[in-house]
């Protein structure tokens, strides 16, 4: 074990930043450049990320053909489903109990160990990254924009809260994360799906042309994968290479050339190149402190993740980013006599209107005039498409509110998948050649409606390695979620059969809560410190020197997966913040 070095805790920092993934690594990013002192506080190791992704193994040359070694064990949808909690009795024989995200030996050391961080409460898959990056070493790349369809939702359908923004307040800082992280994708002109300012697109194959024509004539569109990948290469970034399309992303593991966006390359090791950022990873987080005379966030209490010691450090400004669940947690340890309830809890709000996206339902199948045909290199590339939302746009579904929209790929791919073909020997694998670059696939992301009802707390008893209290979850779909789903499968069908493909199997199963890693909204913003934590620049109502700069501030969740949204609200908000500070307003 290798203490950190230590930071000057003497010090009084301009702001100190509690996490290290796409919302910390913007706030550091914004805040450094405008020359403020800042130190970054990350609770999980700064790992050898290139070592851990090796992006261009062979299976054959790993000890385990990529997947995880015998001593650890993934959690599986049923495990989910049926056992309270998740990684409770039964799994004795594992020594590293791992979400269903570290299913490959690539993401082992970056997903965390279930056992060290319980949780307890209703069924819930929490996948969570403890380490330099946070979940952007792994993310799916899928980077969309929100668009007033989903800040002014309430308007539409007359359910929830309109956000206290519109896409044209945040429409320049979404070009600005365009231009500075890059993006591939192309335009489509549509209203209800903004586009970035993309670089060069990826090239849709034989068979996705054929949906996308298929489902042209219902007025449905699909496009290629909007990938938060540079493929043209960013001239002002050293750390990252151009996406040189090597087949790699699919692997569940991340891109260790950095083509794909994640936080250190893209956002922390450039902040640290100011000399504005210091950096202390094992550095768990476990209260904000709050100044007694002024009600003020005077810095943090952070426990050495390695060697169990504790920390103060005194900030100016105190930015929480630890991804939304998290940062619940911590603000709900937060309390004190000021703020008994949690810190910036007044309006009993925190935890709350916690949304995300509801998966599973999904379908498989196979453009038939693409069997036998000679493969074609078609998983050289970062994505395959989007088939984005048609529903409640013009008009309104009898049966529920919202949208959704499907992620898939069709094609060749270095190991077959999908091919639903079985037997042995010789003739089983000329099957295989012979149909694997005709297999189509998409899965549906639908939006879960934001509800007061869905909320998270802090368990009385139970908790982690740290001695930090575990998260408790109250948190189910609802009725509009399982109608949606519903709805989902039909029209997967309706759109495959359009196309004209062979359909294979339809899925109607729901996920488990939680599948989607894109859970949002546990201190959502607004005008009103009744209803709402933050206001539109993600300043604590109660406590202005206070910014929760992730995925908790939204206000719903869109169907639309969140990352690029989470950075382009973090960059508006600390630019708000630096000339807040200037001008003596925290
Ligand atoms: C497999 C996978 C696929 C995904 N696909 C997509 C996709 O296609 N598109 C999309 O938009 N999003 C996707 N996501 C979600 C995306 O990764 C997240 O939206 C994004 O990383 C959120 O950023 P964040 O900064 O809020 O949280 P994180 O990236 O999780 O970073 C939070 C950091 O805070 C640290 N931290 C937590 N608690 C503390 C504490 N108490 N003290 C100090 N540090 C702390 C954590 O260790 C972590 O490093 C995917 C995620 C996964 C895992
Ligand atoms: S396809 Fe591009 S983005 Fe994906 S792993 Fe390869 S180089 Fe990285």
């Amino acid at each position: 074990m290798t203490p950190e070095p230590e930071v000057d805790l003497s010090k009084t920092y301009d702001a100190v930043i509690v996490g290290s993934g796409a919302a910390g690594g913007m706030a550091a990013h914004v805040l450094t450049s405008k020359g403020m002192k800042v130190l970054m506080l990350e609770a999980g190791k700064k790992l050898n990320i290139e070592q851990e992704l090796r992006s261009m193994e062979w299976p054959y040359d790993n000890a385990s053909r990529g997947f995880l070694p015998p001593d650890s064990h993934s959690l599986s949808f049923n495990e989910y489903t049926i056992r309270r909690p998740p990684y409770g009795p039964g799994f004795e024989k594992s020594k590293h109990l791992l979400s269903y995200v570290g299913s490959s030996d690539y993401t082992k050391n970056i997903v965390v160990d279930e056992r060290e961080n319980p949780y307890t409460g209703t069924n819930y898959a929490w996948v969570r990254a403890r380490c330099l990056g946070g979940k952007t070493n792994i993310w799916g790349r899928l980077a969309l924009r929100l668009s007033d369809y989903d800040f002014k939702a309430k308007d539409r359908d007359g359910f929830g809260e309109n956000w206290p923004i519109g896409y044209r307040d945040i429409a320049p800082y979404y070009d600005k994360v365009d231009l500075y992280l890059g993006i591939t994708g192309v335009q489509e002109n549509l209203d209800y799906l903004p586009d970035s300012i993309f670089q060069r697109p990826t090239k849709l194959n034989c068979a996705e042309v054929t949906l996308k024509q298929g489902i042209q004539k219902m007025g449905r569109v699909l496009t290629q994968y909007r990938a938060g990948v540079t493929s043209d290469g960013l001239k002002h970034n050293k750390y990252r290479s151009r996406c040189y399309g090597r087949g790699a992303c699919e692997r569940k593991g991340g891109c260790d050339i950095h083509a794909a966006f994640d936080s250190p390359t893209g956002l922390i090791y450039p902040a640290l190149d100011t000399g504005n950022l210091t950096l202390r990873p094992n550095s768990t987080v476990r209260e904000v402190t709050v100044d007694p005379n002024t009600g003020k966030a005077s810095g943090v209490h952070f426990i050495d993740s390695q060697t169990m010691n504790d920390y103060h450090v005194k900030a100016k400004v105190v930015i929480v980013a630890a991804s939304t669940l998290e940062s619940a947690r911590l603000l709900l340890l937060s309390k004190s006599r000021r703020h008994p309830n949690g810190l910036a809890n007044s309006s009993g709000h925190l935890g709350h209107n916690f949304c995300e996206h509801v998966m599973g339902p999904g379908i498989a199948g196979r453009a038939k005039d693409r069997v036998g045909k000679a493969p074609t290199l078609d998983d050289g590339r970062p994505g395959g498409f989007y088939l984005t939302r048609f529903r409640n746009l013009k008009d309104k579904h009898p049966k529920f509110i919202r949208g959704y929209g499907f992620e898939g790929g069709s094609g060749s791919a270095m190991f077959p998948r999908g091919t639903d073909v079985h037997g042995f020997g010789a003739s089983f694998k000329e099957e295989v050649r012979k149909n694997q670059g005709a297999f189509i696939g998409m899965g549906a992301f639908g939006e879960v409606l934001s509800r007061y009802e869905n909320y998270v707390d802090l368990d009385p008893a139970v908790k982690d390695k740290w001695g930090v209290p575990a998260l408790r979850f109250h948190y189910k779909f609802g009725d509009n979620e399982h109608r949606m789903a519903e709805d989902m499968k039909e029209t997967a069908k309706e759109m495959f059969d359009a196309a004209g493909f062979e359909i294979m199997h339809v899925s109607d199963r729901v996920l488990t809560e939680g599948w989607s890693i894109h859970e949002l909204g546990t201190a959502r913003m607004g005008s009103d410190p009744k209803t709402s934590v933050l206001n539109q620049f993600e300043q604590s109502h109660d406590v202005k020197n206070l910014f929760v700069v992730d995925g908790s501030a939204f206000v719903n969740a869109s169907c639309q997966n969140p990352t690029w949204t989470i950075m382009a609200l973090c960059w508006r908000s600390c630019d708000y913040l630096a000339d807040e500070m200037k001008k003596g307003n925290l």
